[in-house]
């Protein structure tokens, strides 16, 4: 089958590791060029490597924090002045943040994770408007969690599971507001998935206070599917969300936990 991304500008955030690297690796097989939005130096430039491996030349490292919104305008200017054109927004970058009771939490520790979350997610979208009505439309699609939409299991994760939870609601906004320019917009929520995520949770020691007994903890092996998710399965919605074969799909929002939710 012909590649779905030929000739297409993709821009993938937090682009060095797990779901974003799987995505960008995704899009540049499919024949896309990709801007490569990541915060570490050494992730972006690993990734980078196996896009060249694929085709040299599809890759574009955006050494950016997706909360700085000069760095980021910056970095959507070069990945036009390089590529041209933007058909597709992968608004991926995450962190876990905060973990840890309310009581005990610090307004800072929330807004560090809302920043990041909601504040990157919202400069993704809203750098994208110009270059995609220039382009006469394009594709957004943003990763929320099950932990903002149907699944609040992971306790003392409130800053997390508000910026997942704000994230879908902003999509159906931007959906709503973006569909006169040909954009759509929508959201992942994937169940658990292994990647580095972990490494960004700042656990307050005082967790215990609120602990309580879980079904299954989240974390752990579900019953359903017997094995976390991987990279790869939620890359290939976000490929799919992003490509003309979703044309008629926007302002949803798509699972992807192998049934984690329901239980
Ligand atoms: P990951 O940590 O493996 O990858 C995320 C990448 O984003 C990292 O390379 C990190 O350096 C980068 N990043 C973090 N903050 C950034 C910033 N401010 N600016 C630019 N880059 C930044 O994690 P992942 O699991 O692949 O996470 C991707 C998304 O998936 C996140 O939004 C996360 O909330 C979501 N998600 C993950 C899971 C899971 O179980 N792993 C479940 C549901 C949703």
């Amino acid at each position: 089958s012909t590649p779905r991304f030929e000739n297409k500008t993709v821009i993938v955030t937090g682009a060095g590791s797990g779901i974003g690297r799987a995505a960008a690796l995704k899009f540049a097989q499919e024949g896309a060029n990709v801007g490569l939005f990541e915060l570490d130096p050494e992730r972006a430039e690993s990734v980078w490597g196996e896009l060249e491996a694929i085709r040299p030349g599809s890759g574009l490292i955006c050494v950016v924090d997706v909360s700085d919104p000069e760095a980021m305008e910056e970095a959507y200017r070069q990945v036009n002045e390089q590529f041209g054109g933007l058909d597709a927004v992968f608004a991926n970058a995450g962190i876990n943040g905060a973990k840890g009771p309310i009581e005990h939490m610090g307004l800072a520790e929330f807004q560090k994770t809302i920043d990041v979350n909601l504040g990157g997610m919202f400069l993704s979208v809203k750098l994208a408007i110009p270059y995609m009505k220039q382009n006469g439309g394009g594709s957004i699609v943003i990763t929320s969690s099950v932990n903002g939409n149907t699944r609040f299991s992971s306790i003392g994760m409130s800053p997390y599971s508000t910026s997942k939870a704000g994230q879908v609601a902003f999509a159906k906004m931007a959906a709503l507001e973006l569909a006169r320019y040909g954009i759509r917009v929508n959201t992942i929520c994937p169940g658990a998935i292994t990647t580095n995520i972990d490494e960004t949770t700042e656990e307050n020691e005082l967790m215990h206070e609120i602990a309580i007994p879980l079904a299954f903890p989240r974390g752990g092996d579900h019953p359903l599917a017997g094995r976390h998710g991987l990279p790869d399965e939620v890359a290939d919605l976000a490929v799919f969300l992003s490509s003309a074969e979703s044309r008629h799909i926007t302002g949803t929002s798509i699972t992807v936990d192998g049934g984690e939710s329901l239980l």
